[in-house]
């Protein structure tokens, strides 16, 4: 019956090692010698798929690899397109810069240095890229996990409330911007080389091709996943060593030079045992959330000066409210983003003076704007602490949710944080922390979020208000969030607020909510650099990049900062000679 089971399977079956004379054929051993065949055969079978699927996974293999190799020759050409358009600029400048031309555009590769770029964010990925394609040994460090754990990670945040201190929306492959709605506008001139040249390579590693063309493109966290993907394993093919779940906590400095950095492992319990790695130079791309690392780089004495930055509320709306402010009697076309018409967003800036009256310009009065503005989108927790609660917005590429959401913020500066008593390079920080410990508690903890329907000053109804439902998947619990920030702050807030109903009628509504709070819109500190090498003023070899060190704000220009970097770091460590 096996024989007659396994026939079909086997093909032509010859019974040839059937031995008649070890009573082969014939009752118990008989059996056993046909078992015995059977299994022979099979044994056969097994190694001949085997063999026919490692030559098929060969195959694939030499497939991907011919894939990869054209991406790698593409990229290069990205990078070389770009240099040329960098001569042109300069050639175009005048005459005493182009002094610079002299040099000649050659690879002079004599000895690969080693480079560390800590933080896989945006500006980390481009500097990494561009340094692994000019040649050099990168090593590139991240605290976070890839974006496969980290999913996960953000999976257990959302439904079980598990917040992972070092993989979160926060920390992690890609940075901040991964699970975001992946807007790629930026303020830095659409059509600059630099931006052409990182959506060029975004567009190389999954990204749809019409963010070249797209007046405000955007790619939602299901599609900056894979290209993240796509864009480690370039780098690994270009020879870049990835360390994730590894912190940077200290920089090892000899003679007044960044020698190497002191990590640990973030998986393992062991977070004392300190690993020291030497490198010759190390680029520091580690975003504005990783506030221990600007308490070391200031015990390490290098030069951080306080900046303004905004702080204020998110407010959701249903989007369908939004569509009708925008598109009036067109909104109904709108299918869910499927529609003629994308889902509406909107951009509202407003300046406001001391009285809360519109001062008309930046120079008059605080400036108040909405940032950020997430279409189809959902408020989600950006607290890398659990005694803090701070929140942003986030939406998958279709923008197909019921919710819009903005931050709403004004402009904070030094005397701000003067007026609370926090000074020094740090005083922005400590000011981002009293109000994310204050939301926190406002929530009553969990990461529940304060919200409340209408910003009024002194309202006693505040609390028991019924609130319309909100985005935010872990709770929100109504609370008096015109109490959280200073007087001024929430005035300046409300006041924008009744200037940004009269641009967009109806955005006061009884459906809208305002969350608390939105503290992280750029960095509290700018770590200072040289203009020309990128480097450090105050620590040599130390390279402080993207949104962290106060030089980008926005996925793009985190990028365009790290690909101009990379090459300016290249270039002081003459891995070419060239001009940037
Ligand atoms: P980050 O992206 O912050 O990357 C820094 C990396 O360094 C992180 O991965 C971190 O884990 C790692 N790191 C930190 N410290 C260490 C250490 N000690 N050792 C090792 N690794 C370390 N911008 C837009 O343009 N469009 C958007 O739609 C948008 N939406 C957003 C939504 C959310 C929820 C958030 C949080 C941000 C959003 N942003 C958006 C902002 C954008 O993400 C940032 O401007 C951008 O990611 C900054 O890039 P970066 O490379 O400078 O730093």
């Amino acid at each position: 019956v096996l024989m007659f089971l396994v026939k079909p399977l086997l093909g032509e079956v010859r019974f040839t090692r059937i031995d008649k004379s070890r009573g082969a054929g014939r009752g118990v051993g008989g059996i056993v010698y046909y078992l015995d065949t059977v299994v022979h055969w099979q044994v056969i079978l097994f190694f001949h798929t085997l063999g026919r699927l490692t030559r098929l996974a060969k195959k694939i293999g030499r497939v991907e690899r011919a894939k990869v190799f054209s991406v790698s020759g593409d990229l290069i050409s990205i990078i070389h397109d770009f240099k040329r358009e960098v001569v042109n600029h300069i050639e175009a400048r005048p005459s005493q810069q182009k002094s610079h031309l002299k040099e000649s555009y050659k690879f002079i590769s004599t000895k690969k240095p080693k480079i560390a770029v800590v933080g896989s964010g945006p500006s980390g990925l481009f500097a990494s890229l561009v340094l692994a394609e000019l040649g050099a040994e990168v090593t590139l460090i991240e605290r976070g996990q890839p974006v496969e754990k980290r999913g996960r990670d953000i999976g257990a945040l959302v439904v079980r409330r598990m917040l992972q201190l070092e993989s979160n929306f926060c920390f992690g492959e890609g940075g901040a911007g991964t699970w975001s709605d992946g807007k790629l506008v930026t303020r830095i001139g659409r059509n600059s080389d630099g931006v052409v040249a990182v959506l060029k390579t975004l567009v190389h590693f999954g990204a749809p091709r019409n963010i070249l063309v797209d007046g405000k493109p955007h790619l939602g966290t299901d599609r900056l996943v894979p290209l993240l993907r796509n864009f480690r394993q370039h780098l690994q093919g270009l020879g870049v060593t990835i360390r994730f779940g590894t912190r940077v906590d200290d920089l090892l400095v000899e003679n007044a030079k960044v020698v190497g950095v002191k990590v640990s492992d973030t998986e393992s319990d062991l977070l004392l045992d300190n690993q020291k790695l030497g490198f010759d130079a190390i680029v520091l791309a580690v975003g504005h959330s990783a506030r221990d690392v600007y308490q070391m780089l200031h015990s390490n004495n290098v030069e951080l000066v306080p900046k303004d930055f905004s702080v204020g509320l998110r407010i959701e709306h249903p989007q369908e409210l939004i569509n009708r402010i925008q598109y009036s009697t067109l909104a109904n076309e709108v299918c869910k983003g499927r529609g003629k018409v994308p889902v509406a967003d909107y951009k509202v800036v407003k300046y406001v003076d001391e009285e809360g009256t519109d001062a008309n310009s930046r120079e008059n009065g605080r400036s108040c704007y909405s940032f950020c503005m997430c279409p189809g989108g959902q408020v989600v927790l950006t607290s890398t602490n659990p005694s803090e609660l701070c929140i942003n917005g986030m939406s998958f590429s279709r923008r197909a949710s019921r919710w819009a959401n903005a931050a709403l913020v004004v402009t904070i500066s030094w005397k701000d944080f003067d007026s609370l008593g926090f000074h020094g390079p740090l005083a922005g920080i400590e000011f981002q922390r009293e109000f994310e410990r204050r939301a926190a508690l406002m929530g009553g903890g969990n990461f529940v979020v304060p919200v409340q329907k209408h910003l009024i000053i002194y309202s006693i109804l505040a609390l028991v208000v019924d609130v319309p439902p909100s985005s935010y998947r872990l709770g929100v619990k109504s609370a008096e969030l015109h109490d959280l920030y200073p007087n001024h702050i929430t005035e300046a807030l409300q006041n924008s607020i009744s200037m940004f109903d009269r641009e967009l009628p109806g955005f006061i509504s009884e459906e809208a909510l305002l969350h608390g709070v939105e503290t992280r819109t750029s960095a509290p500190v700018q770590i200072p650099r040289n203009t020309d090498t990128y480097e450090s003023t105050s620590l040599e070899g130390l390279y402080p990049i993207g949104e962290g060190a106060g030089y980008a704000g926005g996925i793009v220009s985190a990028a365009v900062d790290g690909l101009y970097a990379g090459f300016a770091v290249a270039k002081n460590l003459n891995l070419y000679t060239g001009c940037i």
